[in-house]
């Protein structure tokens, strides 16, 4: 006999984190799914990612830690230099990042591949995106129409699904003020698996080299209004930003003509005052992106996951018990983790040049104490207290 779940069909829109890991955990949960794509296969590449405190329950759940654990990015030291590339100060690569016990780092792509791998039985569109909603008839761009019982939005910060179901990106997507750009470029320092970080008023520039990578990625993250959408206007923008820089960003800022994957968006985050709208739910960053600087997006799109599978299982696909569920019990982790957004950049971009002196002399400071590993676990001890700030049910 088929039960009610058997029959309830749910759309997926994005194969990335959120997508991936709500279609792995609703199969399990015996829920028909379909997730549709709009690239032509799994995007692989891409920046390195954190997978901290609850979210490490929801891939140990998967079978998935141990192999996490094999692709971590084992970047072992981080250093602040100066203008003319001296040390500033330096740590283990674990507490620059930020990462307590079993948190890991891993690339993004590396993460997405393994999640798919993870959703075999489950059917995938790719290439294709959803076009309308009319309840349950769901129309693609390729002219298909199908239905669906449920549909929900995996498809990151500029959520198609979103904007079909809930209104225009301008309503829910708030500008931090700042901008954050990431490419691949040649590892001209030679860095072994190594993080470096300068910083100038209202401009950082990262660079670093992973255990995966023999070449290297260059971050800048800078203090400005809304990014041009287009690659020309982006990459002029950054170049506008940090004329007159020192360190190595002249050479990296000549590497981004060529760079494969030049990304560069406004850090935002996302602020809704619901979630689901009918049959449509969203998860992840469609609905409460925490941007980049949180450092926990993917953390949250993982446990988001987890719960809205849970949520739907325990209501037996009942989306109008099983959504507001959800909701109520990711909003204080949610809150939580956007908190560490908002609070962090600031710490990661500097307003004036005087802040980057006095940061540069507490750091010089910071770095000759002896106890300056208490010091630096004093600064991860909020990321912890959010990356744990949810009691994930055992079973639902
Ligand atoms: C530069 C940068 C650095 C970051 N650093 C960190 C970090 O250090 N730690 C951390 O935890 N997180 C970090 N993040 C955030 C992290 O990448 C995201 O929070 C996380 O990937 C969210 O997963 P998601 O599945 O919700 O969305 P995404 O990963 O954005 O995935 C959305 C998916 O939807 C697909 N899609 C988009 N539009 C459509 C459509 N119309 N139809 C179908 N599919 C569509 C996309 O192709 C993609 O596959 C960073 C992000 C950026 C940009």
């Amino acid at each position: 006999m088929r039960t009610i779940r058997d029959m309830t069909s749910i759309l997926i829109s994005g194969a990335s984190i959120a997508g991936t890991t709500l279609a792995y955990w609703l199969r399990e949960h015996g829920f028909t799914v379909t997730v549709v794509e709009r690239a032509t296969e799994v995007r692989e590449g891409g920046y390195k990612v954190d997978i901290r405190g609850a979210a490490l329950e929801v891939v140990e759940r998967m079978g998935l830690l141990e192999k996490i654990r094999t692709l971590r990015t084992d970047v072992r030291t981080g250093s602040v230099v100066d203008g003319g590339g001296r040390q500033v100060a330096g740590m283990d690569g674990d507490s620059f990042g930020g990462r307590v016990h079993q948190d890991a780092e891993l690339h993004r792509g590396d993460l997405a591949r393994l999640l798919h791998e993870a959703t075999g039985g489950v059917e995938h569109v790719f290439g294709d995106s959803i076009a309308s909603i009319d309840g349950t008839r769901v129309t693609f761009d390729s002219g298909l129409v199908r239905h669906f019982d449920l549909i929900v939005g995996a498809d990151g910060l500029h959520s198609n699904t979103r904007a079909l179901a809930f209104g225009p990106e301008e309503r829910f997507v708030h500008d931090l003020g700042y901008n954050v750009s990431i490419f691949s470029v040649p590892n001209h320092l030679g860095l072994d698996r190594e993080e470096l970080t300068y910083v100038g008023p209202g401009r950082t520039a990262l660079l670093y080299s992973t255990r995966q990578d023999t070449g290297a990625k260059a971050m800048f993250l800078w203090a400005a209004g809304s990014t041009a959408r287009d690659r020309a206007g982006q990459q002029r923008a950054l170049a506008d930003a940090y004329r007159g820089s020192g360190w190595e960003v002249p050479r990296l800022l000549e590497a981004m003509a060529e760079a494969p994957d030049f990304y560069c968006d406004s850090l935002s985050q996302v602020r809704m005052d619901s979630w689901h709208a009918g049959r449509v739910a969203l998860v992840g960053d469609a609905a409460y992106c925490a941007s980049p600087a949180s450092g926990q997006g993917t953390s949250l799109a993982l446990v988001g996951a987890y719960v809205l599978a849970g949520e739907l299982k325990r209501a037996a696909g009942d989306h109008a018990t099983a959504f507001p569920a959800y909701e109520a019990r990711m909003r204080p982790f949610v809150a939580a983790n956007q908190a560490l957004g908002t609070g962090n950049i600031k710490r990661m971009v500097l307003s004036s040049p005087f802040q980057v002196r006095m940061s540069m002399v507490m750091l010089r400071l910071v770095n000759l104490l002896p106890g300056k590993d208490r010091i630096m676990a004093k600064v991860v001890e909020p990321i912890h207290r959010a990356a744990t700030a949810i009691d994930l049910p055992a079973s639902w």
